[in-house]
C-alpha cells in the first residue's frame, strides 16, 4: 500500500488481507508498538514519528523483516501498508526478495485531495489521540509523502504492477474496483474461502533455505 498519509492505506490494507488470506504488516503499527515499549529503541524511534519525519532505512529494515518473514511462513503472502517510502528502501526491498524468492506482485497507490487527507487525519486525531496527526505535523507528513514516496509511483507503474485508485468515494467503489484488479490477477480468495489460484508468493518452504533477512551495514 502506497499512499499519502490518510488515504486509506491502513482501512484497504485490512480489508485486502481478509480477502487475500496474507497477513496485514503495518511499518507505522510495529514503530507505534516498540514506543509503546517504552524499550531503548522505542525512545530512538519516538522522535521520528513524532515530527513526522521518516525513520532511518536501517531502522525500519530490523523492524520490518522478521515480520514479513514469519508472514511469508504462516500465510506465503502479506500486504505492506506503509513500506516502502523512499525509493532506497524499494531497491533494498527488491534486492532482499531477490535473495529470498519473495515476489512484489501488487502495488496499490491510494489517493485523494489533500483537503481530503488533512480533513480525515485531524478527525482521526480527535477520535485516536495519534499524536502525529496534529495540523503542522500533518502537513509536514504530506511533504515527507511528496519529496520521498512519491517517486516510488512511476518506479511501481514502469513495473506494471501499480493499481492507481482515487478514495475520495464510496469505500464500496474502492473495494469494488480492488476486488476487480486483484481477481483478474488471482490473487483474491476464492468465494469457498480457499486461498488465491496464484500465490503471492514462491513457496515459504524455500525461505527456510534461503539466506536469513538480516539488514545489509550501511
Ligand atoms: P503510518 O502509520 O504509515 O502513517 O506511519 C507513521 C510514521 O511511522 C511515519 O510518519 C514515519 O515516521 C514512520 N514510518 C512508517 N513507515 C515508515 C517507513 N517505511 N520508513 C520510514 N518511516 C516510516
Amino acid at each position: 500500500m502506497l499512499s499519502p498519509p490518510g488515504a486509506g492505506k491502513g482501512t484497504h490494507g485490512r480489508w485486502l488481507t481478509q480477502q487475500t488470506g496474507a497477513i496485514h504488516i503495518s511499518s507505522g503499527d510495529l514503530l507505534r508498538d516498540e514506543v509503546a515499549s517504552g524499550s531503548h529503541l522505542g525512545q530512538q524511534l519516538a522522535g521520528y514519528t513524532a515530527r513526522g519525519d521518516l525513520v532511518p532505512d536501517d531502522l525500519i529494515f530490523s523492524i520490518l523483516m522478521p515480520a514479513v518473514i514469519a508472514a511469508a511462513r504462516e500465510t506465503g503472502g502479506y500486504v505492506l501498508d506503509g513500506f516502502p517510502r523512499t525509493m532506497p528502501q524499494a531497491l533494498r526491498a527488491a534486492q532482499l526478495g531477490a535473495e529470498l524468492d519473495l515476489t512484489c506482485d501488487a502495488v496499490v497507490y491510494l489517493t485523494a485531495p489533500e483537503d481530503e487527507l488533512v480533513a480525515r487525519l485531524l478527525d482521526r486525531g480527535d477520535r485516536d489521540g495519534r499524536d502525529d496527526d496534529r495540523l503542522a505535523v500533518i502537513r509536514h507528513r504530506l511533504a515527507v509523502f511528496a519529496g520521498e514516496t512519491a517517486p516510488l509511483v512511476d518506479y511501481y507503474r514502469s513495473r506494471e504492477i501499480l493499481l492507481e485508485l482515487s478514495t475520495d468515494r464510496p469505500e464500496a467503489e474502492v473495494r469494488a474496483d480492488l476486488r476487480a484488479w486483484f481477481e483478474a490477477r488471482g490473487l483474491m480468495r476464492s468465494a469457498d474461502g480457499k486461498a488465491p489460484s496464484r500465490r503471492l508468493l514462491s513457496s515459504p518452504q524455500q525461505l527456510s533455505h534461503s539466506r536469513p533477512a538480516e539488514p545489509q551495514p550501511g
